[in-house]
């Protein structure tokens, strides 16, 4: 949905100003309306160009256009909704919590910076800025 100038601010203000997942402070500019749950957007192939590449192209449309609603979208930053991407929010927080285990098997850097103990990993519950908001309000 297209959101007017107006649902954009109170949209952005929902959490105080901050991603609904990691909390930080969003951007004047270039913060995302994420889908709480996903809406899943149409696509369709452009046609063939002259290199023979066919892009996908939004068609605009969704197929759950029930999700695209104002009550089911969050603020967040772009990395927070990128990586979202059509995850459920459970199914996020599950991709967060395997991020240290992705980095230690994936990333030289991140061993070497833990073997030197300049990395702590925490077995701290993931928990999402709008949960510590809504519980604070709720309070
Ligand atoms: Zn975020």
């Amino acid at each position: 949905m297209k959101l007017t100038k107006s649902q954009r601010a109170e949209l952005r203000n929902k959490f105080s100003g901050r991603c609904a997942y990691c909390g930080c402070e969003l951007p004047e500019r270039g913060w995302h309306a994420d889908h709480v749950e996903a809406a899943l957007r149409k696509w369709e192939f452009s046609p063939r160009q002259a290199n023979g590449v066919r892009r996908a192209i939004a068609t605009g449309e969704h197929w759950l256009p029930e999700n695209d609603v104002y009550e089911n979208l969050f603020p967040a930053c772009a990395p927070c909704n990128l990586f979202k991407a059509t995850f459920s929010v459970e199914s996020f927080r599950n991709e967060i919590a395997q991020q240290v285990s992705r980095a230690r098997r994936h990333s030289v850097n991140f061993r070497t910076a833990e073997r030197f103990g300049q990395v702590h990993v925490t077995e701290s519950p993931i928990v999402f800025w709008f949960e510590r908001y809504q519980k604070e309000q709720a309070a």
